[in-house]
């Protein structure tokens, strides 16, 4: 029974685990801890301050090294924005404001406008946009009608033709009102949601659709989500359900001032108990109904105590290695994969770096792993003196991974063939990218199975898994988490 005197603990203090806290705060919880193992909170959406010289001028701007932009349909974190008092810019940007803007280009650098049929007409492009565009109208429609119920957060019931969870309409609040946060949900059933475990390039032959891959590669696969060959539909039409892809499609983004981290630095600065810095969870023992977490300061002493319930925000593949994971979340916890997905911040020789974003479509296929997929100018009143982030992934399934330092290196040889030579790397990492199933456990009931652990030695699910793997996704899962269990 839930109980909001229960001490509960939180591991991470990334998206996932501050919207926890303060969905567990809207429901009266007062005794919960986070536990961060960095000196910052907002996990992957970090966006640290750079000096840039514009005109002879030096000044100080954001970068983002992780999450950049959100949409009209980023509910819960426009839930996050009300309770931080921190807001997004966007979907109309002012100048000076960080906009989406974007060029497509080839590999031997010249400027390419896949997608406007006068420039560089051909009959050929145009029969190709035509059919583009008959297919998108078509999937469209199939989304609404054949495939009734995907669009709501999580994967619960899918594999068995079922669905369940908060609507991701464009209703506010995740169908919420403002008085009550925790909505009711979307249910029903319908057989043909099974098609959503079969990876997005067979979904699309189904449906006769395959053109739209076109338009939906460059913000999935380019931004480190992984190959439609591979990735189970229904984590692709989730995460770009047709409003969020038209959106893309129609440079209507969201970005923040400040960087993305600037949303969870401000919830946090509201939460009653904000996050525990530099403590890093490193024991986790759940004996007769307890929960036992030890942690290991700043001080690097480890301190032990006690909870009613323990909230995991972290990656579940890694929590057999510090906690007494049980036979069933060994098997299941195993079965995840993730991707590997590189990026850097650099400056570029003196007036070469590029003055708007770009996405290099030739390079997001297997064969091409740890090319440099996109690149991102957020500051283009900078114009050349403006350092960009290059991103790239290391991992496809059925393919040899690419060492991190082989991926850096043939970054900047596919910078400098487009155009844009390499200076100096301010920042460079890999991360542990987009969790998820295979589409083989996805038909098997992964997510199902994964449900019915929630709650099991007082332990609950949540981050990036649960649904999909950007910020909104994560923070819904949060409320769907607090909302059915606490
Ligand atoms: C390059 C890149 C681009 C992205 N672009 C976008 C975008 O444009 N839009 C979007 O919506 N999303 C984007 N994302 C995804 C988004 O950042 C993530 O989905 C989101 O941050 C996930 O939140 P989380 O809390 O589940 O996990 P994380 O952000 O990974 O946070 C987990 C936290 O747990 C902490 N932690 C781990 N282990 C322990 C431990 N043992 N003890 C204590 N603390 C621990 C970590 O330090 C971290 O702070 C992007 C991410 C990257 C990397």
């Amino acid at each position: 029974m839930p109980n909001n005197k229960d001490r509960v603990c939180i591991i991470g203090g990334g998206p996932a685990g501050l919207s926890c806290a303060m969905y567990l705060e809207k429901k009266g919880y007062t005794e919960y801890k986070i536990y961060e193992k960095l000196n910052k909170v907002g996990g992957k959406c970090f966006s640290p301050k750079i000096k840039v010289k514009h005109n002879g001028v030096e000044e100080e701007k954001s970068f983002e090294t992780g999450a950049i932009m959100g949409a009209i349909t980023y509910h819960a974190v426009s839930e996050m924005e009300e309770f931080g008092g921190y807001y997004h810019k966007g979907p109309d940007f002012k100048p000076g404001e960080p906009n989406m803007r974007r060029e497509f280009r080839k590999l031997d650098g010249t400027i390419d406008h896949p997608f406007e049929p006068k420039v560089n007409f051909s009959f050929k492009k145009l029969t190709g946009l035509l059919k583009l565009k008959k297919q998108m109208k078509k999937l469209n429609k199939l989304m609404q009608t054949k495939y009734v119920g995907y669009d709501c957060y999580g994967h619960i019931g899918v594999a068995q033709g079922k669905y369940f969870g908060i609507s991701k309409g464009v209703d506010g609040y995740c169908g919420a009102t403002k008085e009550s946060s925790f909505p009711n949900y979307l249910q029903g059933e319908n057989p043909n949601l099974k098609d959503l475990a079969l990876p997005f390039a067979e979904f699309c032959k189904l449906n006769g659709v395959e053109e739209v891959q076109r338009i939906w590669i460059a913000p999935f696969t380019s931004f480190g989500y992984g190959f439609f060959d591979e990735i189970p539909a229904a984590l692709v039409m989730k995460y770009l359900d047709v409003t969020t892809a038209l959106e893309f499609v129609n440079m209507k983004l969201w970005t923040w001032q400040d960087g993305t981290q600037q949303i969870y630095e401000h919830v946090n600065a509201k939460l009653k108990h904000p996050a525990i810095l530099e403590t890093e969870v490193v024991k986790v023992e759940r004996p007769d109904g307890k929960v036992l977490v030890t942690t290991k300061g700043k001080d690097g002493k480890l301190h032990t105590e006690e909870f009613d319930k323990l909230i995991v925000t972290t990656p579940l593949d890694y929590f057999k290695d510090y906690a007494d994971a049980t036979e069933e979340e060994k098997t299941l916890f195993s079965k995840i994969i993730h991707e590997r997905y590189c990026d850097y911040i650099a400056t570029f020789e003196e007036g070469k770096s590029p003055n708007i974003s770009g996405y290099l479509v030739e390079n997001m296929v297997p064969e091409r792993l740890g090319h440099a997929m996109v690149y991102y100018n957020r500051w283009q009143y900078l114009d050349r003196d403006c350092p960009a982030t290059v991103y790239a992934l290391a991992n496809h399934t059925g393919s040899p991974d690419v060492d991190y330092d082989v991926v850096m290196k043939t970054m900047d040889e596919d910078m400098k063939k487009v155009g844009f030579p390499i200076k100096e790397k301010l920042y460079a990492q890999e991360v542990y990218y987009c969790p998820h199933v295979s589409s083989k456990d996805y038909q098997d009931g992964w997510y199902d199975k994964l449900e019915a652990l929630q709650g099991n030695k007082n332990t609950y699910y949540a981050g990036e898994i649960i649904s999909f793997g950007d910020m909104e996704d994560t923070c819904a899962a949060s409320k769907d988490i607090i909302g059915r269990f606490f």
